[in-house]
């Protein structure tokens, strides 16, 4: 995919002494640490590092512009990107580091007395109602703050927000650096994959998931389901799930909100043939491949995990009524590993099961064993998945790491994502 490229400008065309907004992921995973939090993985902000040295290196200020977490709109303290400031302030990396907790006319004015080699990170951009509906207003007020748009966060280019395409409509806009780069090596995986192509997906919110899943089905020999997103699956097929997480469409985006997930996993299910591709030739297996049994318990917290076999244990007392499917079992597990195993090109985005507590973290620690080992291309993508990976030491053994999550589940699938298409040349 061709894309306008921060690294295509030589010379004259350089971006020099103008005032850049960059759009950055600093949507990253926090911590309380002696009673304030702080960033508990910087592997983001690190990624942007090299395109805001290189633009200051030229004399221009920077601008950052980034989310974090879903606030509903509105300011929200658990949501500010202040832990994010303090941290960077910390690291040193650039001394002139400031934080503006607006983007009145007042924060305008401060911007423009700053010089060049300066660096503002502007708060939480879902702090206002025209950032995901990308309104013109919004888009030409944001733009207004700057002279360039670059966009540095590959992970929010699947979201057509204000801050990722809405600016890039307005202003001169150039990928960054590392967007540019990790466009480039998950082209190479999509155009010819080694087969058979085994995706993975897992993770709870299937309204982000379900689209590409289904392209995916289309590309991919074999796609494996798990975590909560798997929970669609196995209602769609009459099997009572009593009280397992099935996102309800009001949770999902407004406009996604007469979807019944359910029915569209069904729908997946019957478009998909019964035959997949193995290493050794084709199998009657189904290729939508969803868990055989799992772990359950009636709280989330629990460390009483009781195993459910989908296929017999299905009994209806007032006692399983209250059971949530958290982890995959150990049958899904060994079937999962085996396809893994038999893989050319294993493409894995989600954790398997309620990772966080240990009680349903087998699921997600297994596949990530058999993606680690097995000889296929390996390529994976979202927050959980690497702290999966990381945790167990095993994110070495990974082929590419995906800074995106869904927006590289999407354009895996071969969807062309708003936020570079606003960047074609
Ligand atoms: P996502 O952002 O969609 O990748 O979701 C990640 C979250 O999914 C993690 O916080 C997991 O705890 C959660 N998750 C995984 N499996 C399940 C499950 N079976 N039920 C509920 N939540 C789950």
């Amino acid at each position: 995919m061709k894309l306008r490229t921060l690294s295509s400008l030589e010379g004259s065309k350089k971006i020099s002494n103008q005032t850049v907004l960059i759009r950055v992921d600093y949507n990253v995973p926090l911590e309380e640490k002696k009673g304030s939090l702080t960033v508990a993985d910087d592997t983001r902000l690190v990624n942007s590092k090299k395109t805001i040295d290189w633009l200051l290196e030229n004399g221009n200020k920077v601008i950052l512009l980034s989310h974090l977490g879903r606030p509903k709109e509105a300011p929200e303290a658990k949501y500010s990107l202040r832990p994010v400031f303090n941290y960077l302030k910390e690291q040193n990396w650039w001394p002139k580091l400031s934080f503006i907790d607006n983007i009145s006319q007042d924060a305008k004015d401060e911007i423009s007395l700053l010089r060049g080699g300066e660096v503002v990170i502007l708060e939480n951009m879902r702090f206002y109602i025209g950032e995901k509906q990308n309104t013109r207003g919004h888009a030409q007020w944001l733009a207004s703050f700057g002279d360039v748009f670059v966009n540095e966060a590959f992970s929010s280019c699947h979201r057509a927000h204000a801050s990722t395409v809405g600016i890039a409509q307005i202003l001169p806009s150039y990928a960054g650096f590392a967007l540019e780069e990790e466009v480039n090596a998950l082209e190479k995986i999509i155009k010819t994959p080694a087969r058979p192509l085994v995706a993975v997906v897992g993770g709870a919110k299937i309204s982000d998931k379900v689209e590409a899943t289904a392209n995916l089905a289309r590309m991919a020999d074999v796609v494996l389901v798990g975590g909560g997103v798997a929970n669609n699956f196995i209602k769609a097929q009459k099997v009572e799930v009593h009280k397992s997480y099935l996102e309800s469409a009001v949770e999902a985006d407004d406009k996604k909100k007469d979807i019944n997930y359910v029915k569209t996993a069904k729908k997946i299910i019957e478009e998909n043939c019964w035959e997949v591709y193995l290493k050794d030739g084709y199998i009657p297996l189904q290729k939508i491949v969803y868990p055989v049994d799992v772990w359950a318990a009636s709280d989330l917290k629990s460390d009483q995990a009781q195993l459910i076999n989908l296929d017999r244990d299905m009994h209806d007392t007032d006692k399983d009524k209250n059971l949530m499917y958290l982890d995959i079992g150990p049958k899904t597990i060994r079937l999962f590993q085996e396809i893994i195993l038999s893989a050319g090109t294993v493409f894995w985005n989600g954790p398997m099961g309620v990772f966080e507590n240990p009680s349903f973290s087998m699921g997600t620690g297994e596949i990530a064993r058999a993606v680690a080992k097995t000889s296929a291309v390996t390529v994976i993508g979202g927050g959980d998945t690497i702290d999966a990976l990381k945790n167990a030491q095993l994110e070495k053994q990974i082929d590419f790491v995906s800074t995106g999550g869904s927006a590289s589940l999407e354009f895996l699938a071969g969807k062309v994502l708003s936020g570079l298409a606003v960047l074609a040349p």
